[in-house]
C-alpha cells in the first residue's frame, strides 16, 4: 500500500471547494455521471478502433443509495484506471484543476457552471461527502486500485480485488447532506441532469405493468414484472434522422418531455443543420388555449 500527500500549495482545499460551491451541492452527481459516461465512451472508442479486444457489451451506469450506511455508489463499466492513472488523473491533474479554479475565482466563484472547465468535476464529490473512495480496474491487464481520501490533502492508494472492469466511486455522505440519501431526491437529480445522456443510467428496479392480451377476460388483472429502472433515454428523437421518424415518434417524444401537457403539439420542426455549424433539435409549437400560461 502506498500513502502520500497530494502536492498542493493551498493547505486544505476541501473546505474551500465546499464554501465556493455551497449554493449548488447537487451538481456532484451530474459531475460523477459525466465522468462515468466519458469513461464508457472512451472504452467504446478504443474497441471501435481496434485498440483493445475487451468486450464492450451493453454497459450501464449504476447509481445505488445505501441509506443505512449513508453511502452513494456510482458504478461504471468504462475504461477504469490503473494505479498510476489514479496518481496522475486524480491526485495530480484533477487536483491542479481544483487549485487553478480556486486561484482564478477566489473572489467570484459562485457560478458552478464553470466547475467542469477546471477538471474539478471529481472533487465536487467532497461537497457532499466527508470521505470518498475510488475502486477501479482498468481495461488493461493490471490489478485494481483502491483510493481513499477523507477530505484532507492526504490519501491512501492500494491494490484492490475488483475483478470486473470499470470504476466505482463511493461517497460517504455528510450529515448535512443526508437529503441525498433519499431515493426521491436522487431520482429527481437524475431526471433533471441526465435525462438524455448517451449511456443508460440504472437506478434500482421498478415494477412494469404488462399489457393484457387481446382475448383477456374483462376482469383480468394485468401482470407486473420487475425491470431495471433506466432513468435516461440514451437515444432521443432529435439525434435521429427525420426520415427515420414518424409522426407518432415526434408525439411520443413530446409526451416524454412534457408529461403534464395533455394536448398534442400543433406542429413541429426538426432542425438538422450541418453548415455553418452543426445543430440538431426539434421545435414543438404547442396549441394555444384560453387558460394557457403565456
Ligand atoms: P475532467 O473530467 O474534467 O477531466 P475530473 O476531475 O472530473 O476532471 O476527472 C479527472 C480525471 O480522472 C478524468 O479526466 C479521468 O481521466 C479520470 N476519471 C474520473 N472519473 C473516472 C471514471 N469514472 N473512470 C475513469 N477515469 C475517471
Amino acid at each position: 500500500m502506498a500513502t502520500g500527500k497530494i502536492n498542493v500549495s493551498v493547505d486544505n482545499i476541501f473546505p474551500l471547494i465546499k464554501k465556493f460551491l455551497y449554493s449548488d451541492h447537487e451538481i456532484f452527481l451530474r459531475e460523477l455521471i459525466s465522468n462515468a459516461t466519458d469513461a464508457t465512451l472512451k472504452l467504446k472508442h478504443l474497441t471501435n478502433i481496434g485498440e483493445t479486444d475487451v468486450e464492450y457489451g451493453n454497459p450501464v451506469i449504476d447509481i445505488k443509495v445505501d441509506k443505512e450506511n449513508k453511502k452513494i455508489h456510482v458504478i461504471d463499466q468504462g475504461i477504469g484506471m490503473t494505479k498510476e492513472e489514479v496518481e496522475k488523473y486524480i491526485n495530480e491533474v484533477a487536483f491542479s484543476g481544483a487549485e487553478e479554479f480556486l486561484d482564478k475565482y477566489k473572489d467570484s466563484a459562485k457560478d458552478s457552471g464553470i466547475i467542469g472547465h477546471f477538471g474539478l468535476g471529481f472533487y465536487s464529490a467532497f461537497m457532499v461527502a466527508h470521505k470518498v473512495e475510488i475502486i477501479t480496474k482498468s481495461y488493461k491487464d493490471e490489478p485494481a486500485a483502491h483510493w481513499t481520501c477523507s477530505g484532507t490533502t492526504e490519501f491512501t492508494l492500494e491494490d484492490a480485488d475488483k475483478q470486473d472492469r470499470g470504476t466505482e466511486i463511493i461517497l460517504h455522505i455528510n450529515e448535512d447532506d443526508e437529503e441525498f440519501l433519499e431515493e426521491n431526491r436522487i431520482e429527481e437529480l437524475l431526471v433533471k441532469y441526465n435525462k438524455f445522456m448517451p449511456i443508460p443510467i440504472r437506478f434500482g428496479t421498478k415494477e412494469e405493468t404488462l399489457p393484457l392480451p387481446d382475448d383477456a377476460p374483462e376482469d383480468a388483472k394485468p401482470e407486473t414484472k420487475t425491470v431495471d429502472n433506466i432513468i435516461n433515454n440514451p437515444d432521443p428523437a432529435w439525434t435521429k434522422q427525420p426520415t427515420d421518424l414518424e409522426d407518432k415518434d415526434y408525439k411520443d417524444f413530446y409526451r416524454e418531455l412534457y408529461p403534464m401537457q395533455f394536448e398534442e403539439p400543433l406542429f413541429h420542426i426538426h432542425l438538422n443543420v450541418d453548415y455553418p455549424f452543426n445543430l440538431t433539435g426539434i421545435l414543438y409549437f404547442p396549441k394555444m388555449s384560453q387558460d394557457m400560461n403565456m
